[in-house]
Order: C-alpha cells, then sequence, then structure tokens
C-alpha cells in the first residue's frame, strides 16, 4: 500500500494492523481498501449582498456491501477530498463494528458557517444537494449531521432532495426536526451511546464513578451533552473546552451551569468568572485545548475534530483511559506511543456510533412511517451499544490485542463476509 502523509493513508494503517487478526479473502481486502466512489461538486451561491460565490463540496461513498451508505455531512473550513474519503472510511467500520446494516459514507463543504447570514446557510444546503442528488437516496446513501451541521440543514437538505424527486422523501436524511421526521433521541444520540459505551468498560476497567476524573475536548452536540450524562451519573468532570479554550476545577465543575453560561456567552471561556459559575466553582482556572488534553485524569475524551493527539503530545497524555467522541482524534504514530505506555484507547467506530445507531432507527421509522417513543429509541441504542462493546472488549482479550485494533476485526469479520458472499476467487476459479 502507498503510505503517504495523509489522513487517509493514516486510516488504513489501522485496516492494516487488523488484517493481520483475521483471516479474509485477499479479494475482500482488495475491495476494502479503495472508496465505491468519490464526487467533488462546485456550488455557486448567490450570497446576501448579491455577489456569487463558488464553495467547494464532497461526497465520498465508501463501500455498500452491507447496505446503502450512510454518513454525517460537515461544514467546515477545513473540509477536503482526503478528509471526507478518511471520514467514509470509518463510518462503513463503525456500521460493520455496532452491526448496523448500512455501508460507509461522508460528506461535506470547505466553509466557515460561522461566517454565512442564516439565509446564505440556507441556500448553500439546497445547493448542495442540488449538486450532489443523483449521488444519493433512501436505497443509496443517507446523508446526516456531523460537525457544525444541525437538525435544520438536515430539514432543509431533506425538503431540497423531495422538491427534486418530486416526493416527499424523509428517509434520504437523517437527524432531521422532529416535526419532519426526525426520531427522538437522535439529537443527543452520539452523547448517550458514549456514555453507555463508558459505564458498559467501567467495571471492567476496575474504575468507580464517583472516584473517576474525566476531561473533554469539544463541547459541541456530543461533547457537551455527554459532559452532562456524565456529571448527572455522578462523575468528576474536571475540565472542558470549546474551539476557544477551557475550563479546569480539579474538584468538579457544575457541568449544568457551564451549558447555561455557554448557551448565553456562545464560548466556554466566558465561563470563567462569570459572577455566578466563579462563585458556584470556586478555584476554576482557564485553560488551552492543548492544556486539557495533558491533564492528568483519569478519562480523557476529545470530542471535537482529528488529530489532536498526535506524536509530538502524545508522551504527555497523562489520562489512563481515551474515549474518542470525535472521529479520528489520535493518529496511528500517538496511538503506537499511547499504546507502549499502558493507556488504554476505546475507538471512534465503537464510542461515537450511537449517532449512526438512532439514524439508522430514525431512517427505519421513516420507512414503516410510524413514530417510536423516547424509551423505546433508548432501550435499542443500550442494547445494541453494550452488546457490541462486550463482544469488541472479548475480541481485545482473546486475541490481547488493542481496543482500536479489536473494533476493526470485528468489524472485518462481518465486511468480510458479506463480501465473500458475493463470491470468492475459489469460487470463481474452483
Ligand atoms: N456524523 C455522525 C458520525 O460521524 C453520524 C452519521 C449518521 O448519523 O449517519 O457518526
Amino acid at each position: 500500500m502507498t503510505v503517504t502523509n495523509t489522513l487517509f493513508a493514516d486510516a488504513m494503517t489501522r485496516l492494516d494492523d487488523a488484517l493481520k487478526h483475521v483471516s479474509i479473502s485477499a479479494d475482500a481486502i482488495e475491495r476494502l481498501k479503495f472508496p465505491k466512489a468519490s464526487l467533488t461538486v462546485s456550488i455557486p451561491v448567490r450570497m446576501d449582498d448579491g455577489s456569487l460565490q463558488v464553495f467547494q463540496g464532497y461526497r465520498v461513498r465508501y463501500d455498500d456491501t452491507r447496505g446503502p451508505t450512510k454518513g454525517g455531512v460537515r461544514f467546515h473550513p477545513s473540509v477536503n477530498l482526503d478528509e471526507v474519503q478518511s471520514l467514509a472510511f470509518w463510518m462503513t467500520f463503525k456500521c460493520a463494528a455496532l452491526n448496523i446494516p448500512f455501508g460507509g459514507a461522508k460528506g461535506g463543504i470547505t466553509v466557515d458557517p460561522k461566517a454565512l447570514s442564516k439565509l446564505e446557510l440556507e441556500r448553500l444546503s439546497r445547493a448542495y444537494i442540488d449538486a450532489i442528488a443523483d449521488f444519493i437516496g433512501p436505497n443509496v446513501d443517507i446523508p446526516a449531521p456531523d460537525v457544525y451541521t444541525t437538525p435544520t440543514i438536515m430539514g432543509w437538505m431533506m425538503d431540497q432532495y423531495s422538491i427534486i424527486r418530486r416526493q416527499l422523501s424523509p428517509d434520504v436524511v437523517t437527524g432531521k426536526p422532529i416535526a419532519l421526521g426526525g426520531s427522538l433521541g437522535r439529537d443527543t444520540a452520539t452523547a448517550t451511546g458514549a456514555f453507555y459505551t463508558i459505564e458498559t468498560l467501567l467495571p471492567k476497567l476496575k474504575l468507580n464513578r464517583h472516584e473517576t476524573t474525566v476531561a473533554i475536548q469539544g463541547f459541541g452536540n456530543a461533547g457537551s451533552y455527554l459532559a452532562r450524562l456524565l456529571f448527572d451519573a455522578g462523575y468528576r468532570v474536571v475540565a472542558v473546552s470549546d474551539s476557544k479554550g477551557g475550563i479546569y476545577d480539579a474538584k468538579g465543575l457544575d457541568i449544568p451551569s457551564v451549558q447555561k453560561f455557554r448557551a448565553l456567552h456562545h464560548h466556554i471561556e466566558a465561563v470563567y468568572c462569570e459572577g455566578t459559575v466563579c462563585n458556584i466553582t470556586n478555584g476554576q482556572t482557564s485553560i488551552t485545548n492543548e492544556e486539557l488534553l495533558e491533564l492528568d485524569v483519569d478519562i480523557l475524551i476529545p470530542a471535537a475534530l482529528e488529530n489532536q493527539i498526535v506524536a509530538a503530545n502524545a508522551d504527555r497524555v497523562r489520562a489512563k483511559y481515551v474515549f474518542e467522541v470525535a472521529n479520528g482524534p489520535v493518529s496511528s504514530a500517538a496511538d503506537r506511543i499511547l499504546n507502549a505506555r499502558g493507556v488504554l484507547v476505546v475507538p471512534d467506530i465503537l464510542v461515537n456510533a450511537g449517532g449512526v445507531t438512532v439514524s439508522y432507527f430514525e431512517w427505519l421509522q421513516n420507512r414503516g412511517g410510524l413514530y417510536w417513543s423516547l424509551e423505546d429509541v433508548d432501550r435499542r441504542l443500550k442494547r445494541n451499544t453494550i452488546d457490541e462493546t462486550n463482544k469488541i472488549w472479548q475480541v481485545a482479550s482473546d486475541l490481547k490485542i488493542p481496543m482500536r485494533t479489536a473494533a476493526y476485526v470485528h468489524a472485518l469479520r462481518r465486511l468480510g463476509e458479506a463480501l465473500e458472499a458475493k463470491g470468492t476467487r475459489n469460487y470463481f476459479v474452483g
């Protein structure tokens, strides 16, 4: 395999590691090294001042052997094809690891959505669907939210697709507003799935909630809600951050107050020394995102973007356990350093799979024309997350391999079986 310095090449090393521990046909391996199809589009958008701006957009369908491809759409200034392809690769293994009957895909637009007005954002979202409409579909490829995309944006995308097809197609996009066919529990699903993974592993790691300290990098949809779930369950969340910086308090932060002040001031640093919260949690200090990653805590949760823990800072990570809520936050070089130091990394394709799990439930509800209760969604999410977490833990202990490699082995067994069911070399020559 060509090794270049790209995110995708780094992602592929995870496949190489897992292939050492699983026997699947050479055909299946060959197939999994390449995306099924990649689309790059230019998206012209009329801006509020009358000017025309062209944005770059992408959609990559990595593999659809186990079902229609599935994955979010990211709006971020650093989006590029290498990143979208890597994210689509991870979605493929995430769906297989959790036994969700989908393949993997991802999309994105290179844009700073915070710099756009709401009307510009709507025109951009609809124009993106205009550009990729022939590439997606309820039985083909189903977009969803990712970094900086919201239920409102998903509603626009579903509506635009329905306009193009001249038929209401709620099952073409997940993560929609409830009123447009969204599922109860989808907004909190990534955090909830991560919480169940942590809770399932806690006794195996011989930890107890009340003595467990946690630092969370990223206070978006997943990070903020997970902070709250952990806080409510009695964990000591000592540090949180957003893209502008974070706060730390060795005694533990009052997460409901942090959430309240962040909603008011739009960034976490504003919480620091905003009278009330300073008073509630005396001893708070302001920290940078880099400092947060190096705190002496039990559990570190990167919940922002990829490549946050890399060869340059992996030596300084003092946490004993890393739970990846972001996609790809630990590079493969950092993984090796952390493994050698005995730091257990629980991988993204397991920890953040709650999002796609409930997306699958949303798609099922749309196709069945019915709504599930929040209790139903939660019960099914909980059962599947606990079952698959336990299976991956078992693979790791049986084969004496890191959790990440075990998650890939577990996924590869399912992917390999599906790819081989189409016929292998032995079948054709034998
Ligand atoms: N963007 C989320 C992820 O990375 C969710 C994808 C989906 O729901 O399809 O897993």
